[in-house]
């Protein structure tokens, strides 16, 4: 016997609200009896943490595996994505199929479409979801048990990750079990993963806002002259995004700098160094045990510049917006995953902006400070969401002060509910596409035919990115 998972058309990857359809095809080289065919949509988080000593207390310890327990691991897999359909024999009343029925299916080539529909949200904190977990397994750990006993959140659903071998990782797949009565023939399986890349959910309408950070500049005048005190340029600089601050994947930064003098008469002032560094941080949670996890993507870095900033004879207030064309065509790389939140992972970020400043005559400028610009920032996947899920949504938007970050965490579910509904559309479709994270690789749990997943974390062939 084989069976294997094959699906239609496989984009790149796949977000919400897409549907993903394919076919099981089952090889038997003799008839065989079968209860059932099921077919699982799949996505778990999964974390493994090092305990510190002494930091069992606030853990059940039957939730622990005894390996576990003696290495001092901590571990979560939360199920984010959950669905199953019976693609044999099918569910339908009038074929007369009922519970413990077995059925037997001649040599041959046997094919069975199936199709599912990728939600918004992930399904854990759902009990419906839960209970159709497999349950406790007498004398192991149920999923199902595991389930309930994890805090859970209703976020959207997260990107595949595969940075944080054996620690974190985000998996998404398909997988086939095909059921047989006999005691002594094991269940057979196979798996197919995908890569998963949310869609960016709806933003309230852009406004002309922008969030900023400021510092004063100034530079150490030369002591040996002071009648050149005068001289020396000093004033502040701006870093600015469109607020809220929000990074698209595979897009650039849009920034702005701007330079405002309160000197007059002064030298020359000249950018001289440019720098922009997006830095990451994912938030590993495993029972009681957190560890951050730090990442640092160039997106630009230079220092050769001699960029005149206005002239000597501007005046003090005078502001200065530096040409965008140094960074406004460099795309945030390709290995920045977007912003998410689910039970046992975050990843967060912050766009760091070093300008370097220096004044002086044409050839005789040499780099004089360093004005350090930090922001808080979100990266989302600009993947468009549907039309029909934007016109849902826009109603909560009308209500003043609405952040959706505390609408889908907090006990406002309305956007959560939107999004069900739309899941449950047949027609909506998904938005534009881009090209995806290479931070995450297909990836389907290992997976022996014949046998049951481990449940262990395994190590991923993937290089992490390249980090500075
Ligand atoms: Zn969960």
């Amino acid at each position: 016997m084989s069976v294997r998972i094959y699906i239609d058309n496989a984009p790149p990857f796949y977000s919400n609200l897409d549907t993903i359809s394919g076919r099981i095809t089952l090889s038997l080289s003799s008839d065989e009896n079968i209860s059932a065919i099921l077919v699982k949509l799949e996505g778990e988080s999964k974390t493994a943490l090092e305990r510190p000593p002494g930091a069992f207390q606030h853990w059940d310890p039957s939730l622990m595996t005894e390996k576990d327990q003696r290495q001092g691991v901590s571990r979560e897999n939360h199920k984010v994505l959950y669905k199953v359909s019976q693609v044999f024999p099918t569910q339908n009343p009038g074929l007369g199929a009922t519970a413990g029925s077995v059925y037997t299916l001649r040599a041959g080539q046997h094919e069975y479409p199936f199709r599912f529909k990728i939600p918004v949200y992930s399904g854990c904190l759902d009990s419906q979801s839960q209970q159709l977990v497999p349950g406790m397994k007498l004398g192991g750990l149920g999923k199902g048990r595991q389930q309930l006993q994890y805090t859970h959140v209703k976020q959207p659903l997260p990107p595949s990750l595969t940075g944080f071998p054996g620690e974190a990782e985000i998996r998404y797949y398909a997988k086939v079990t095909v059921q047989r009565p006999s005691l002594f023939k094991a269940n057979r399986r196979w798996v197919v993963g995908f890569r998963f890349m949310p869609i960016e959910l709806p933003r309230p309408p852009p406004s002309a806002n922008e969030v900023y950070a400021r510092r004063p500049y100034s530079f150490q005048p030369n002591s040996a002259y002071p009648q050149t005190f005068k001289l020396v340029p000093r004033g502040e600089v701006d870093a600015r995004l469109p607020s809220p601050a929000v990074l698209t994947c595979n897009e650039p930064v849009p920034l702005r700098i701007i330079v405002r003098k309160l000197s007059e008469g002064s030298e020359q002032l000249y950018l001289m160094l440019l720098q922009l560094y997006l830095i990451g941080s994912t938030e590993v949670r495993a029972g009681d045990v957190v560890r951050l996890e730090p990442h640092v993507w160039n997106v630009m870095s230079t220092n050769r510049l001699v960029m005149p900033i206005g002239s000597p004879s501007d005046t003090s207030g005078t502001e200065i917006v530096v040409d965008t064309a140094l960074w406004d065509h460099i795309p945030l790389p390709n290995t920045v995953a977007p912003s998410f939140h689910i039970c046992n992972l975050t990843r967060k970020y912050d766009l760091d902006v070093r300008i370097g400043l220096g004044y002086g005559t044409p050839g005789n400028t040499q780099l004089q400070t360093i004005i350090p610009l930090c922001f808080q920032v979100d990266v989302s996947s600009g993947i468009s969401p549907p039309a029909a899920l934007v016109t849902a949504m826009a109603p909560a938007y009308d209500t003043p002060c609405l952040q959706l970050g505390d609408a889908v965490d907090g006990g406002m579910d309305v956007l959560p509910n939107y999004a069900d509904a739309i899941a449950n559309d047949p027609e909506s479709l998904g938005g534009e596409r881009r090209n995806f994270s290479g931070v995450t690789d297909l990836n389907a749990p290992d997976l022996e035919e014949n046998s049951a997943p481990t449940g262990d974390l395994k190590s991923n062939p993937v290089p992490p990115p390249s980090y500075v």
